[in-house]
């Protein structure tokens, strides 16, 4: 994930490059299942500094890189409760969505859907979600505001909650499924490539 940025650079950089013309925000690289800091809950973000607005920013980056509709901070190895969403994977500045201890305060009807992560890369499965939910979160800067997602951005939201809390979409599948995924997992750990 991480080489994609430094391949993306291409033109030499001199002593005259302007600052503004290096991309905005850090990639981290994503940490993958098997890894614990996935599987426990993350804590509650208390300071709204501009340390936090930083990392929101690395972590979009991060995730455009990864070509991912959302982020959770546990999956760059910090257990805070950070997320970010954008859908248009960096089309529309718009679509920009920064939750900080995000809750879902009212979820309706159900859609099955195939989903991923980008810490378990390679796999996808079938997950029933909710159709719309309601999300309370706060923003970078601590204000409080209330989201609403449909469909694929409902999707986002509670996939990215769950990793909040330590869940992963895996968590979700038939027993059959995610067994399957699981040994997979294993074996390519075994080959070093995992
Ligand atoms: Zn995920």
């Amino acid at each position: 994930m991480a080489d994609k940025s430094t391949s993306s650079k291409g033109s030499t950089v001199t002593a005259e490059t302007p600052v503004a013309a290096t991309p905005k925000g850090k990639i981290y690289p994503i940490v993958k299942y098997g890894d614990p800091v996935l599987e426990k809950p993350a804590a509650t973000i208390a300071k709204f500094d501009a340390e936090l607005e930083h990392l929101v920013e690395d972590m979009f980056a991060s995730m455009y890189a990864a070509n991912g509709v959302g982020l959770a901070a546990p999956q760059i190895g910090k257990s805070i409760r950070l997320a970010v969403v954008d859908v248009t994977v960096g089309k529309n500045p718009e679509a920009k969505i920064v939750l900080v201890n995000p809750e879902i305060i009212h979820a309706e009807g159900e859609v099955r859907e195939e989903e991923g992560c980008l810490s378990v890369p390679g796999f996808r499965g079938y997950v029933v979600r909710p159709q719309f939910v309601t999300v309370r979160a706060q923003n970078a800067k601590g204000e409080t505001f209330e989201i609403r997602g449909e469909n694929l951005l409902a999707r986002a939201f509670c996939h990215e909650i769950d990793h909040l809390h330590g869940i992963l979409f895996l968590t979700h599948l038939s027993m059959l499924k995610r067994d399957l995924i699981k040994r997979k997992i294993k074996k390519l750990r075994k080959e070093g490539e995992w």
